[in-house]
């Protein structure tokens, strides 16, 4: 039964690898023969200049091919932490120290689950520094100093283990005690535990990493409060966030539930565009939310949630996947192998959930051209922000159906003018 068991994920994990990997080297190609043609997407020529045309095929090329060697890398640590023992190596380190330090069963699964996270961080490590300090200095995007890169990985890890450690400790105490429905428990208590963090995050946690300060009093904010009354949304305040210390990159959205909502700029946002174009932005944000988006995306992965605990309630009893991959049967093995595991199996939800995600994207556009009764800035401020981002003018078609949570500009842009027209 093992070796089935090894196989069958062998199988899903290569499908997934072979995929990913072949959707990476036919968008390269695609984006290089598109460049050699110099085949600019219509509504971009006149738009954009020839050198940051340019600027962006290579910030393309430049990612994929950086996207090539990482994902080997990291599809063959996952084989080396499965297959190498370390996992049950890990493990009995961990009952050993949780025995010395009288901390118990759930001490000795909280410790585990510590140590595998902590090899994920430390493999990732490289990967991560290449891609900020490199390939995003590279093309002018990084603004992050050393000195800020590791205070965030400290504080980072300070919020990993005051709100992880004990959620760990409840949904291993639920698995323990619950009987056969702890799964049933365990899920009323993350999604009670997700809402918390919904409340919580904007004003105790997301502060501690950035500054958000009351959107400067004048013609912007006055417009974007008038366009929240039209359109009846509620909000607790418009903030402006530093967003520029880290990256360039600029980026809009709106955090919290109910009247605490807070509608956030990023800096870099606002420098980068008109008002017109910022407006339009914030009535394509406000649509997501008017259109009930939000709360649909989050119904949706609640009822993933169901069926992913459902799934490991069945796996917690199953005594050869834990052999399989050589581990002795606990809970926190169970946990730790069904996150590991589920990855390879469930690689195709993304895809569809990019689906759903796009169709709320033209949905939202559509949105914002309605109710400003014009079409045009919303398109503009596609073509700002694709040109200052870099984006990929020309992905490949399957590349982009896989990956992107976002129609391409070039398809935002056609339909929005569709219903312009
Ligand atoms: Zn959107």
């Amino acid at each position: 039964m093992e070796q089935l068991i090894v196989v069958l994920f062998l199988v899903f994990f290569a499908l997934e690898f072979t995929i990913e990997f072949v959707l990476n080297e036919l968008n390269l190609r695609y984006v290089r023969a598109r460049s050699a043609e110099k085949k600019i997407p219509d509504f971009f020529q006149g738009n954009i200049s020839s050198d940051e045309y340019e600027k962006s095929v290579q910030y393309t090329l430049a990612k994929g091919r950086f996207e090539r060697w990482s994902m080997i890398y990291s599809r063959c640590l996952m084989l080396a932490l499965l297959f190498s023992g370390l996992l049950g190596w890990l493990d009995r380190f961990a009952g050993g120290l949780a025995h010395r330090f009288s901390l118990g069963l759930y001490g000795h699964g909280i410790l585990f689950c510590l140590g595998v996270s902590l090899v994920f961080s430390i493999t990732s490590l490289p990967v991560d520094l290449y891609s900020t300090f490199r390939l995003e200095t590279k093309f002018g995007f990084n603004k992050t100093t050393i000195g800020l890169y590791i205070a965030d990985k400290i504080k980072v890890l300070i919020l990993g283990l005051v709100i992880g450690v004990p959620f760990l400790f409840v949904i291993l105490w639920l698995m323990d005690v619950m009987g056969q429905f702890w799964w049933i428990w365990a899920f009323v208590f993350i999604s009670g535990f997700q809402l918390l963090m919904i409340i919580i995050f904007p004003t105790f946690i997301a502060p501690w990493f950035n500054k958000y300060e009351p959107l400067k009093e004048g013609e912007f904010r006055d417009r974007i409060l008038a366009l929240a009354d039209q359109v009846g949304f509620k909000t607790s305040g418009i903030y402006s966030m530093d967003g520029s210390k880290r990256s360039a990159h600029s980026n809009a959205y709106f955090t919290g539930i109910g009247k605490a909502k807070r509608i956030v700029l990023f800096d870099t946002l606002i420098e980068q565009m008109t008002t017109n174009q910022g407006l339009a932005v914030l009535a394509h944000e406000m649509g997501h939310y008017k259109m009930k988006h939000i709360r649909r995306m989050l119904i949706v992965q609640t009822v993933f949630l169901f069926i992913g605990l459902y799934i490991l309630s069945l796996l917690v009893d199953y005594p050869p996947l834990f052999a399989a991959f050589g581990l002795t049967p606990s809970n926190h093995a169970a946990l730790v192998l069904f996150s590991l595991l589920s990855g390879p199996a469930t690689f195709y939800l993304g895809p569809l959930m990019n689906l759903l995600s796009r169709k709320h994207e033209y949905e939202a556009d559509c949105f914002a051209a309605l109710t400003l009764h014009d079409g045009k800035p919303m398109q503009e401020a596609l073509v700002n922000l694709t040109i200052k981002n870099l984006s990929n003018l020309t992905p490949h078609p399957w590349y982009s159906a896989y990956h992107y949570s976002h129609p391409t500009p070039t398809e935002r842009i056609e339909a929005i003018r569709q219903w312009a027209a």
